[in-house]
């Protein structure tokens, strides 16, 4: 039961205080990833496991300023907001908009004032072109368009025109209000990157890594993921393929069928790049283990050896119990990157049904697509 009484949600979102932000990853790792525990006290949201939390992020300051200066302005004009309302300039671009990856208007409108100044992105903008646009778009963002063309002039409202709103970002939650009542946990990699001689932070990772305080509100609301729920059985066996930060969900897994008393066996594939320094939740995936709330707990750290171990290298690895529970009536979860892993992670259990159950590859593709249909097979991929 998800829907709830509150009068909070995305039209409205809840201004829910920060109360942890705390680096999960190592002092050695490549990676900035953080867990983060917001107060949900008064507010009267409920939330699922499985569910996402969406988050209303204000973009980086610095890069507001860089826009302001590269439009020739001071940030005090006044502005329509994404509400159609007057504001600032700076408060528009802070709060309202989008101000990173450039809308085709924007290449369009900056295309069309540049003239012969911008002879190639001209060209890229012929429709037969859009593959090689895309390519040229790849890490470019608004302000390197407006930095490259400081004679441009661009009046501010047909500037913010092309400008599209800033939605939510939804993240996967990662506990269970059973075990953490009042209280909203989410695990996310701050996202930072150079390109074409810039530091680019991702707008909501940064956000709550860096520019919240502890004790300030994140506007935020719940987003239901009826295709992502536990079980109704709470003694069916459940198995989780979560690398990296998809594992978030499954912590809130764990954490409610340890608060229900769940009976049902639990199986965690967990990876990361190094042992050491990306072992996300590790003291608390061990005292679930401990706990027999977590039945087999299998990782794969891709880094601290010379050839990669993935997930599905663990899977591969226990092919046979895998199928023997998947046999049994389990239900199979995977959360994480989309582009490579789940894909790799779904041709690996194509494999495994092949093998194990002994089937064709046409076969086994049948058997697969009815997992899903009947919400055996669920993913939360991104
Ligand atoms: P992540 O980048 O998904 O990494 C977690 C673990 O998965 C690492 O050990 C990584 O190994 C491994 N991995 C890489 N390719 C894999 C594959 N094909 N199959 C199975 N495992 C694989 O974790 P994250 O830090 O949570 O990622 C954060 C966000 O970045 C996510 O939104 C993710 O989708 C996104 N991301 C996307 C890409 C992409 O190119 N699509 C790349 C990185 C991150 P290695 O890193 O050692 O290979």
């Amino acid at each position: 039961m998800s829907t709830t009484l509150s009068t909070w949600s995305r039209k409205n979102p809840f201004p829910a205080p920060l109360r942890v932000n705390r680096k999960l990853t190592g002092p050695g790792s490549e990676k900035d990833t953080r867990h983060f525990e917001l107060s949900l006290a008064g507010s009267g949201l409920n939330y699922e496991v499985g569910d996402s939390l969406g988050v209303f992020a204000s973009n980086e300051p610095e890069l507001v300023d860089d826009i302001v200066r590269a439009l020739k302005a001071t940030g005090d004009e006044e502005v329509a907001g994404s509400d159609g309302q007057p504001k600032p300039l700076r408060e528009a671009l802070l709060n309202d908009y989008a101000i990173k990856q450039p809308s085709k208007q924007f290449l369009a409108a900056l295309s069309e004032r540049a003239g012969d100044n911008a002879p190639l992105l001209r060209e890229l903008l012929q429709p037969e072109r859009k593959g090689d646009l895309d390519e040229y778009l790849w890490g470019m963002e608004i302000i390197d368009f407006l930095s490259d063309h400081p004679s441009v002039e661009f009046p501010l409202d047909a500037f913010i025109k092309t400008l599209r709103k800033q939605i939510p970002r939804l993240y996967s939650i990662a506990s269970s209000l059973k075990a953490r009542p009042e209280q909203v946990d989410l695990t996310v990699a701050t996202v930072v990157y150079e390109s074409h001689g810039r530091t680019r932070k991702g707008v909501a990772s940064t956000f709550l890594a860096e520019r919240v305080a502890i004790g300030s509100p994140v506007p935020v609301f719940i987003h239901t993921a009826k295709g992502f729920r536990l079980p109704e059985d709470p003694s069916t066996p459940i198995i989780m393929v979560g690398p990296g930060t998809g594992v978030a969900p499954f912590r809130a897994y764990l954490q409610e069928r340890q608060a229900t008393g769940a009976t049902g066996r639990n199986w965690l594939f967990f990876g990361e790049q190094r042992h050491t320094e990306d072992f996300l939740y590790r003291e608390e995936f061990e005292a679930f283990q401990g706990d027999g709330i977590l039945t087999r707990f299998d990782t794969a750290f891709s880094r601290d050896q010379a050839q990669k171990v993935y997930v599905q290298h663990r899977m591969q690895e226990h092919a046979a119990e895998l199928w023997r529970w998947i046999d049994e009536g389990a239900h199979l979860y995977v959360c994480g990157d989309a582009a490579r892993m789940a894909k790799d992670v779904d041709a690996t259990l194509h494999a495994i049904v092949c093998e194990q159950g002994g089937k064709s590859s046409d076969e086994a593709a049948v058997y697969i697509e009815e997992l899903k249909k009947i919400k055996r097979y669920k993913r939360d991929v991104y």
